[in-house]
């Protein structure tokens, strides 16, 4: 039997190409087209949000949020170790310092007790991730942050359409920020977006979207960004959003399936969703148990090798060069990464595929861990 089962594919089944096919007919291909206001407008709507500012990718969406909160050099910005490297570098293109802290054993999110000890007077931002879909436990962190007045920036890359305690990822912080890179629950190739309820936030979010040019054209009372997404981008947007309800469905499905073919196995824990999140599986992640993390990329490798890919849990922030600590004690983060494997999830994958990873994923766990 040979297949090949990526770990994420995008699926382009309703009006990407007639979109796109306009925005070419009609010439409007850079910042300046109706599926911009109208992509925005759409998100907004069902993001349940009042303001949505687009972007040409989730990191920028990130540096955006920190920007137009007045993060700056000297400021702390606290975010979870593990996570995908962008959050932590948004807050180091501000010149603040990424505050590192660890994660919930289990559910893999950020940890609010850790917030807690980590706040200090040069707290100027918390940025909960909602990883691999599921959502950050936003009530205990709006309680920690709340006397202080510290603003939440959601990263919500992984998260769209995710409910938290019944309300959108999102939709709960100052903002919150989303990728619409290829993996991700919807695409635009690259592109992102803001989310806020704030409209003076959403208006700073604008200027510095737009090279900081205001209502004046060609007055640039600050120095902005060049962080616009295309109409071309705007139009696949509108196109992947028409059908999103049917894509979570789907991926809905695809982790059931897996819960009910590694729920119960030995030597695999399937991923602990939250109480109080509808989580949307971006990648189905689970934790293999072996002693080391060269243990998992055998599993990895053996799984390469009958056609399907998968991937290492993100390493922590606090392994890297940018961001290594010496004495960091993240013993969370540390524990998942080295055993965490996302498996392939998305809505091109059928019973039969999630069927043969299942099975040979069991069976490269039993041979490794006997050794053989
Ligand atoms: C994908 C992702 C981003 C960044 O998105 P890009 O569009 O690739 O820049 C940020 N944070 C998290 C957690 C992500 O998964």
């Amino acid at each position: 039997m040979s297949r090949n089962i990526a770990v994420a594919a995008p699926e382009f089944s309703g009006n990407e190409w007639r979109y796109v096919r306009e925005c070419i007919e009609t010439s409007w291909v850079s910042s300046i087209g109706r599926f911009i206001t109208e992509f925005e407008a759409a998100l907004a709507n069902y993001l349940e949000v009042d303001h949505v500012v687009v972007t040409n990718n989730g990191t920028t969406a990130l540096h955006l949020s920190l920007v137009a909160l007045g993060v700056g050099p000297g400021d702390e910005v606290i975010v979870p170790t593990l996570t995908y490297v962008a959050t932590a570098n948004a807050a180091t293109y501000c010149g603040a310092t990424p505050v590192l802290v660890d994660v919930d054993p289990h559910t893999m999110l950020i940890d609010p007790d850790e917030v807690r000890r980590r706040i200090g007077p040069r707290t100027k931002a918390v940025v909960p991730v909602h990883l691999y879909g599921h959502g950050a436990d936003m009530e205990s962190l709006s309680a920690v942050v709340g006397e202080r007045g510290i603003p939440l920036v959601e990263d919500a890359a992984e998260a769209f359409g995710a409910r938290v305690a019944g309300r959108r990822a999102g939709s709960i912080g100052a903002c919150g920020t989303f990728s619409f890179f290829g993996n991700k629950i919807i695409t635009t190739g690259e592109g992102g977006a803001v989310t806020t309820r704030d409209g003076r936030l959403a208006e700073r979010l604008r200027l510095y979207r737009g090279q900081g040019m205001g209502d004046q054209r060609y007055w640039f009372p600050v120095v902005g960004y060049n962080y616009r997404m295309t109409n071309v981008a705007a139009a696949i947007g509108m196109a992947q959003l028409e059908q999103v309800d049917k894509k979570l469905d789907r991926r809905r499905e695809i982790a059931a399936a897996y819960d009910r073919l590694l729920g119960d196995a030995d030597g695999v824990a399937t991923p602990a969703a939250p109480p109080w999140s509808e989580s949307v599986h971006w990648l189905y992640t689970v934790q293999v148990d072996v002693e080391r993390a060269e243990q998992r990329d055998e599993i990895a490798r053996r799984l390469a090798a009958d056609g399907i890919e998968s991937r290492p849990v993100f390493y922590p922030m606090h392994q890297m060069p940018p961001y290594f600590q010496a004495d960091g004690h993240f013993p969370n983060a540390d524990r998942l990464a080295a055993r965490g494997l996302s498996l392939p999830t998305h809505t091109l994958l059928d019973e039969q595929d999630i069927t043969w990873v299942s099975e040979r994923l069991l069976h490269h766990v039993r041979a490794v861990r006997n050794g053989s």
